[in-house]
């Protein structure tokens, strides 16, 4: 799996980790969504750069590297590189790479009824099962369906007035509301937008569930409860994701990242890879009380979390993890620790009982991942 960073390209990371951890080949890439920073590394890095490590060519001719990914994140990928989805739109040379896309749906977002060899309930590869689980990351802000009428502004058919100039500073003797700034164009268009997007149309991202052992998610806001089901399901002893038909959910006011009604798992989950961003709420990732929420929720024997922004330091989120495992040294990132406190008050009542549950409850085995980090599971 790749997982690309966007200030250090593929290319670095492989000629670094991959000699590091004596790897000699890619046998599969799985990609989570199509943001930048998820595969931006397919065009240049992977298919050029990173040749040296795919497997040597299969006989079949385009089974080269196998890429798993939603629909949407094809439609990403064919977006920004157009080469590689559809050969005819090669240019310069001819020259394109040799990649074989294997799409995954859900009925969840595709809708019932796709066509083809579905994978929604999971896939092979190389004797892993994996099973993909949609979450949301976020929104979109435009409903894709009405990108197009919203990008472009509407023709002016008449001549407005010419207003004058907006002047900032108001002096003294001026009536109040006289020089109040006017709306701008700008601020027109969002007003806009905001009236077309009647209801939120999430983003979906994709996590997974490795041999029922590991679970990856890396990028979500908030897991639909037909995910949820899928996903605890699809822990092992089970190792089909199948589950009743999938549900969508009105998100509630509530912070927490998936629906209350949920009962907690009882299966034993090896390992948890889980977004964490920041202390605070954010619109498309977790904080980290609602990170722990899930980890109370699923019980994991190991959770790592991943995809921190700056203020904090490595140091800062060890000393937080401890604190929940109740193994913190006295006076270890005194100061952070002040900060999750005010934070957990600032979610409310619900995540700030998760914060003590968490801590004298759960005391479960939680660290923030580092770069190069290498995790075994039996
Ligand atoms: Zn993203």
């Amino acid at each position: 799996m790749s997982s690309t960073h966007p200030s250090l390209s593929t290319l670095s990371q492989a000629t670094w980790l991959f000699r590091k951890h004596q790897i000699r080949r890619i046998d599969a890439v799985i990609l989570t969504h199509g943001h930048q920073d998820a595969i931006a590394g397919l065009g240049k890095s992977l298919a050029y750069d990173l040749r040296a490590f795919t497997a040597p060519p299969s006989p079949q001719a385009g089974a080269v590297i196998p890429i798993y990914l939603s629909r949407a994140t094809l439609d990403a990928v064919a977006q920004q590189f157009p080469y590689l989805v559809d050969k005819n739109q090669a240019t310069g040379g001819g020259d394109v790479p040799s990649l074989n896309f294997r799409v995954f749906d859900d009925p969840l977002v595709d809708g019932e009824g796709v066509g083809g060899e579905s994978m929604a309930d999971g896939f092979d590869v190389h004797g892993i099962w994996v099973v993909p689980l949609a979450v949301h990351h976020g929104k979109y802000f435009t409903p894709p369906d009405q990108v197009e009428r919203l990008d472009v502004p509407e023709k002016q058919t008449q001549t407005a007035p010419q207003t004058p100039p907006q002047v900032l500073q108001s002096s003294s003797n001026e009536i109040p509301g006289k020089n109040a700034i006017q709306p701008s164009l700008t601020s027109l268009l969002h007003r806009k937008i905001e009236e077309t997007v009647k209801e939120t149309v999430p983003f979906y991202c994709y996590g997974f569930v490795f041999d029922g052992k590991m679970i990856y998610l890396s990028d979500v806001s908030y897991i639909p409860t037909g995910t949820w089901e899928k996903m605890v399901s699809a822990i092992q002893p089970g190792t089909s994701g199948s589950s009743s038909p999938p549900t969508n959910d009105t998100i509630s006011p509530s912070k927490l990242p998936f629906s209350a009604s949920l009962p907690p798992s009882s299966r034993s989950l090896p390992c948890l890879i889980l977004d964490c961003l920041r202390l605070e709420p954010h619109g498309s990732h977790l904080s980290f009380i609602q990170s722990l929420s899930i980890c109370l929720h699923l019980s994991p024997r190991e959770t790592y979390l991943v995809g921190f922004t700056h203020p904090n330091s490595h140091n800062e989120w060890v000393a937080g993890c401890r604190e929940v495992e109740g193994t913190r040294a006295e006076g270890e990132e005194d100061g952070f620790l002040a900060a999750v406190e005010k934070s957990a008050v600032r979610q409310g009542k619900e995540m700030m009982s998760v914060w003590e549950r968490a801590k004298s409850e759960w005391k479960g085995f939680v660290r923030p991942a580092y770069d190069g980090q290498v995790v075994r599971i039996e």
